[in-house]
């Protein structure tokens, strides 16, 4: 009989979606999954009404020409240098079948985005996992992180601001981030769909420290509170988008053009406006909620400078248990580690939620917590 590929193996129900099935089976509280329960911003939502009916056919596989200039704008770079994706998913995807394969190594960090291996490993290329230190707060492991670099290391992937600890690299983890792909001549990879998620200092965009090896991936769901959308964008050095468009081509062609249009017209109303200011301002309040909530229950967090995603540890609890037990769905460490053992107790909780949610949430760990001791 015949028989699926081997790599079917990577087809395993994401963290993410399985933790949301739960959730919705359990009637719990959903921390998990990272999408937002506001909606998109009304102005967003009419963009898209009045472009359904008048840009509905194929965009070129590198985006809609005034979304691409849209973006740009918006990040200070060129045109020509945008490629508009299904999402960041799409982007990081197209970015491993454009830039490594069978033989190379792929070096990111521990703990991270459920993304990164199933794609590295698609593409032929091998993930070496690097694990952050977890002290009073996450930090890059340099001399690790040098030391897992070879001769058939071809790229650095990462997050800035990082999913899934909410950590930021500084100023000086950025330069040494970009110094050591100079010196071992590596691409950087990243992934900064969390660009305008941040509580004081705003993230170093890698490009502009190195902008001959860095790809940027962004996201408008992320940055418009719309993830089902999936539109997203990839920055390139220079000269190398039509290539990189042009591997795309052979996966979804082209992204859902009526919503291409609505977020091009969306991203200089946002920042003229003021809406991710606004954003961060009602993130802030929503991870402070959390955290505190959290800590006034005897655990230990560790504070987010950026993302809506806040680690914590809960010793001796269990992800699934949490769900049907507690009615709380957190993400379980566990599922951002591979290579590494994950920190004891930890969990990732996702604060895009009402503060409603939120507050509920930690009523019922609560309750939770005291029957467990
Ligand atoms: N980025 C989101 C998270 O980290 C969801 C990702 C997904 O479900 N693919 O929770």
């Amino acid at each position: 009989m015949a028989q699926l590929h081997p790599r079917t193996e990577l087809s395993q129900e994401s963290i993410f979606a399985r933790m949301s099935r739960l959730a919705a089976e359990h009637g719990a509280i959903n921390l998990g999954q990272g999408f937002p329960s506001n909606p998109p911003p009304p102005f967003l939502l009419e963009a898209a009404r009045r472009a359904i009916g008048t840009v509905d056919q194929y965009t070129p596989p590198a985006g809609l020409p005034r979304l691409r200039e849209a973006v740009a704008e918006d990040l200070g770079v060129s045109p020509q240098e945008v490629i508009i994706t299904a999402g960041g998913t799409e982007a990081l995807h197209a970015l491993a079948e454009a830039l490594y394969g069978p033989g190379d190594e792929v070096v990111m960090l521990e703990p991270y985005f459920d993304v990164y291996i199933p794609q590295t490993r698609m593409a032929g290329a091998t993930p070496v996992m690097v694990p952050m230190r977890l002290t009073d707060r996450w930090e890059v492991d340099f001399p690790a992180l040098e030391g897992a670099i070879t001769p058939r290391t071809k790229a650095l992937l990462l997050t800035n601001p990082y999913n899934p600890t909410g950590s930021l690299l500084s100023k000086a983890e950025a330069e040494q981030i970009v110094a050591l792909a100079r010196q071992h001549d590596l691409w950087i990879v990243s992934d900064e769909v969390y660009d305008e998620l941040y509580f004081n200092e705003p993230p170093i965009p890698l490009r502009r420290l190195a902008p001959e090896r860095v790809f940027t991936v962004g996201s408008a769901g992320k940055r418009l509170e719309a993830t089902g959308w999936r539109i997203g964008w990839i920055v390139t050095p220079p000269g190398l988008a039509p290539q990189v468009a042009g591997m795309r081509q052979w996966s979804s062609f082209c992204s859902a053009a009526p919503l291409q249009a609505a977020v091009a017209e969306a991203l200089p109303i946002a920042r003229k406006e003021g809406f991710y200011a606004q954003l961060r301002e009602s993130y802030a309040r929503r991870k402070d909620l959390l955290e505190q909530g959290l800590r006034a229950l005897g655990l230990k967090t560790f504070s987010p400078a950026g993302t809506y995603f806040l680690t914590a540890l809960l010793p001796g609890l269990e992800a699934e248990a949490l769900v049907r037990e507690a009615g709380v769905a957190a993400i379980p460490g566990s599922a951002f580690y591979t290579q590494h053992p994950a920190p004891k107790g930890l969990f990732r909780f996702a604060f895009c939620k009402t503060e409603a949610e939120i507050e509920e949430a930690l009523r019922r760990l609560a309750g939770y917590l005291k029957v467990r001791t």
